[in-house]
């Protein structure tokens, strides 16, 4: 079976990363320490952001960022109902109501056009999500922002090393969140995320309310979260922060080998803009024989899988936001994710493509 992902290393990534964590015990200096600060500064260096505030997932990320921004109860937040649900546990969970918008047909990130409609008197904040490594237009975004005076949160999860006019995503809005989820691009050997800013005063707040909002040791002014990104996956991190662009670059020539050899069946990709670049997270087909696809596949020895199947607005945790959201809903029943990783063997795409290929010609 060909696998969709697969999160084995190589000899001496697994070497340097045994080495790093023999390090951190060695030190006895588990959370909050030297590896945490040296990775945050790394990791503030190749996004191209001033500060970086490490925490203990993606999640945490983007409710450190509401929190210090000062969206919370009464507020809503635009964002997409094509994303991890997470996306909208965080949003809830700060006391602030999720206002699902529409995608765009081509790039499947938000559509402007619907967060205007959807625009009330109480939204404070957009949250983007750069949906499979595609950056959403930040231009129109932060016009857009501009314009009616929103906060923009960055959900960067899914786009590590993705650019947009050259920049790097999570480094357009006030704040930006990313997760070390161990699937994702830069992925850890466990949990882990970061929140990443250029104010100051943001990322001081920040620092304070990842470690419960104590401004000495057991004086707290803040009631902050606990949440820090530990020793150990700061260490690894920063190994495998070197190889990103690399990494990525494989991923790159795997989607764009995809796109090549599928060219004229009937399926739609995702369409990136011309100025941006994606950080190939997931590689996504559009087609109305999803299902069947998906069997023809497993049946052949090709793994594939939906993210998402289903819309957040949609789901009983959620839907008391429900919104009107007919591209969400009709390309949710379309979309299915093909084997991309790394280590992805050129022997194996070719059986995927070929078993595409196969299964169009019998269903012609
Ligand atoms: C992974 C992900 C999250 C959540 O990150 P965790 O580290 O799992 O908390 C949020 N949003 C998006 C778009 C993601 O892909």
């Amino acid at each position: 079976m060909i696998p969709l992902i697969d999160l084995s290393l190589d000899k001496k990534t697994k070497q340097t990363i045994k080495a790093a964590i023999s390090k951190v015990l060695e030190s006895k200096n588990y959370i909050l320490g030297a590896r945490l600060e040296s990775f945050e500064k790394k990791f503030a260096e190749y996004l191209g952001v001033k500060y970086a505030i490490g925490v203990g997932n993606g999640t945490d990320a983007l409710r450190l960022a509401l929190r210090v921004l000062g969206v919370g109860k009464g507020d809503s937040v635009l964002t997409v109902s094509m994303t991890s649900p997470f996306t909208a546990i965080a949003i809830i969970e700060e006391g602030s109501r999720p206002i699902f918008c529409d995608i765009d047909t081509k790039t499947l990130t938000l559509d402007i056009n619907d967060a205007l409609r959807k625009l009330t008197r109480d939204t404070k904040a957009i949250i983007p999500v750069h949906i499979y490594g595609n950056p959403a237009n930040l231009d129109r975004l932060r016009l857009f922002a501009k314009e009616h005076n929103l906060i923009i949160i960055e959900d960067s999860c899914q786009a590590i090393g993705a650019t947009f006019k050259g920049k790097k995503v999570g480094t357009f809005g006030n704040a930006a969140a990313f997760s070390f989820y161990p699937t994702k691009n830069l992925g850890g050997i466990g949990d882990g995320g970061i929140m990443v800013t250029n104010n100051k005063k943001t990322a001081k707040m920040a620092k304070l309310l990842r470690h419960g909002g104590q401004t000495k040791r057991f004086w707290h002014v803040h009631r902050g979260f606990n949440s820090r990104l530990d020793e150990i996956q700061a260490a690894i991190l920063e190994v495998k922060l070197k190889t990103i662009d690399a990494s990525n670059k494989k991923r790159a020539v795997i989607s764009k080998k995809y796109i090549e050899d599928l060219n004229g069946l009937p399926l739609d990709f995702q369409e990136v803009l011309p100025l941006a670049q994606s950080a190939n997270h997931i590689f996504i087909i559009r087609t109305k024989n999803r299902n069947g696809l998906k069997k023809f596949l497993h049946k052949h020895g090709v793994m594939s899988d939906i993210y998402y199947p289903f819309p957040l607005h949609m789901q009983p945790a959620f839907n008391m936001f429900y919104s009107k959201l007919p591209n969400t809903e009709r390309i949710s029943k379309e979309i299915l994710a093909l084997p991309l990783h790394p280590n992805l063997a050129v022997k194996d795409q070719d059986k995927v493509i070929e078993t595409i290929k196969i299964y169009f010609k019998k269903n012609a």
